[in-house]
């Protein structure tokens, strides 16, 4: 039987602690694990490695987003360190032109001194996607929809457009999270979370996740997550099991607040512009209603009177 979204979140790749009988998978706050014999053992060896709390997160996160295999990380960052690391010296990356500032940094102040290449395009526009891609490309990292200005790429086009010409697609969906969007679904190679923001939920553990349904894939990223490091704690990834069961209904209760205050900071007379997906006459409106559930929680805008009044905004709130 195929469960439904709100009842993955809250049971998918969890079962009932075979040992003990516990409902919830329990913290395995250990470093290792006995072997009765050398290499005789019970799946598990060292920690980095792997760990049933870690383990239960990512059957979780898989069925969310209709992925064979996740690979959680310390950090979306982290997350994105393995996939460059992976791709090596010499890999050329065509990147959306708006996305979260520390992917950027990560790009220009790290992975550029190790030899890789990166160039910018505005993702949403197909003819400077293929431009881009016919230039030749190791990997397309699409953020949709993008922070801070809340852009929409057309997944299905762009995805069609790298599997012509064999490029994989990495999706940053940190912004949408599994229960607006699901990237594969759309034809996307990769998807990338930052676990920090809806996916844990709280405010209190930093995470990422890796996605995909390429067995090889993710035999790489897990080797790599487990020969560099980046690798969640035990402690966290129970927390993140716990934020993802609320998931749905907080999803939706975002997506409620963010109309409401779309509606009112349209009406303001110190607002210039208001960035949101869900508006008619945002420019990816008609994309962001194919593709995703609702138009999601995060809402930017600019105000009339500059950089002042934004620093006045910013205090003030
Ligand atoms: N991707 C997006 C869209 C983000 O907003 C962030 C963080 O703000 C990241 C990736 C990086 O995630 P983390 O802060 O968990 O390293």
């Amino acid at each position: 039987m195929e469960y439904r979204f709100a009842t993955r979140a809250i049971h998918a790749g969890q079962e009932p602690d075979p040992t003990t009988g516990a409902i919830m998978t329990p913290i395995f706050q250990t470093s290792t694990y006995v072997q009765d014999a050398p290499d005789q053992h019970k799946g598990y060896v060292y920690a980095r490695g792997d760990n049933p709390t870690r383990r239960a997160l990512e059957g979780c996160l898989a069925a969310l987003e209709n992925a064979a295999h996740c690979v959680a990380t310390a950090s979306g960052l982290a997350a994105g360190t393995i996939v460059l690391t992976d791709l090596g010296a010499g890999a050329r990356v065509v990147a959306g032109n708006d996305l979260y500032g520390g992917s950027y940094r990560l790009f220009e102040r790290v992975f550029k001194q190790l030899g890789l290449e990166f160039s910018y395009v505005d993702t949403t526009a197909l003819d400077q996607v293929e431009a881009a891609l016919e230039n030749g490309a190791d990997l397309l990292w699409v953020e949709t929809p993008t922070n801070p200005l809340l852009r929409i790429t057309d997944l299905r086009a762009v995805c069609e457009l790298a599997r012509a010409r064999e490029v994989p697609v990495l999706v940053d969906n940190t912004f949408a999270s599994p229960y607006l969007q699901q990237p594969l679904d759309f034809g996307a190679d990769i998807v990338l979370h930052s676990m920090t923001k809806y996916i844990g939920g709280h405010s209190d553990l930093i995470g990422g996740a890796l996605l995909t349904n390429d067995d090889d894939r993710a035999a790489r990223y897990a080797n790599l997550a487990n020969w560099t490091g980046p690798v969640p704690a035990p402690m966290d990834c129970f927390l993140v099991l716990r934020g993802l069961k609320t998931l749905p209904v907080r999803m939706d209760r975002h997506c409620d607040n963010a109309e409401a205050l779309v509606a009112w900071l349209g009406g303001h007379p110190q607002v210039e512009r208001v960035f949101y997906p869900g508006l008619s006459g945002h420019p990816g409106h008609e994309v962001a209603r194919r593709q995703m559930a609702r138009f999601g929680g995060m809402v930017s805008l600019e105000l009339k009177g500059g950089v002042e009044q934004g620093r006045r905004f910013c205090s003030a709130t």
